[in-house]
């Protein structure tokens, strides 16, 4: 038997997403079948909108409605500290647990040489260019929020010692850098941590 070629294609398509096996792929676009078509149209427009208008903001590189996002624009946030994240996503997580009222830095990504991504393909320029504003802008710190994995620590090592050199040329404009305190388990991604613990990891952060 053969499957319609309407349903093979959005198996195909649902195989594409990261956690999502044939199996599961089949399941979702069976039961999609029984959802009425309004729906279906719906969800289909969400897809189709979701890059035609988001943004990454011009500063911070995080994903938002306009440029630059109300984070950067918001005088009631401390400006002087920044969060350097992996992804979006991140920030959702920071912002969720109410203990962080800095702002943000986006690398989308980290250095892994194994998948050739090296420190020119995420965005570690834009926040060493930033922080060269630093007579006008005044930051204070820079904490890096990278996930606890091996690739997330070589990267905040990596950002690290490049602020400090940044740092050495202009005695009277140290910035000082920390890292996420313990809580997060090694290998863990911080999308999945929960408040208490990121709340924990933000209080208990360590200079480096
Ligand atoms: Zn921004």
């Amino acid at each position: 038997m053969r499957i319609p070629k309407a349903i093979s294609d959005l198996i195909d398509s649902f195989q594409k997403l990261p956690g999502i096996g044939p199996k599961t792929a089949q399941r979702l676009s069976f039961y999609l079948l029984h959802v009425p078509q309004s729906e279906l149209d719906s969800f289909s427009q969400n897809i189709s909108v979701l890059k035609k208008n988001t943004v990454i903001c011009s500063v911070c590189k995080n994903v938002t409605e306009s440029d630059p996002c109300p984070v950067c624009l918001d005088p009631q946030r401390d400006q002087s500290t920044i969060m350097v994240v992996e992804q979006p996503i991140d920030t959702i997580a920071f912002e969720r647990s109410g203990k962080y009222n800095g702002i943000y830095h986006v690398l989308h990504g980290v250095i892994n040489p194994l998948e050739n991504i090296g420190p020119d393909e995420i965005f570690i320029k834009d926040l060493l260019d930033r922080l060269k504003e630093q007579e006008s802008k005044n930051f204070q710190e820079i904490i890096l929020a990278t996930n606890p994995t091996m690739e997330g620590d070589a990267t905040a090592m990596y950002i690290a010692e490049k602020i400090k050199n940044l740092s050495a040329g202009n005695q009277n404009s140290r910035i000082k850098v920390s890292r996420l305190g313990m809580g997060i388990p090694t290998g863990a991604d911080l999308e999945y941590a929960d408040d208490i613990t990121l709340k924990e990891a933000i209080v208990g952060r360590r200079e480096i």
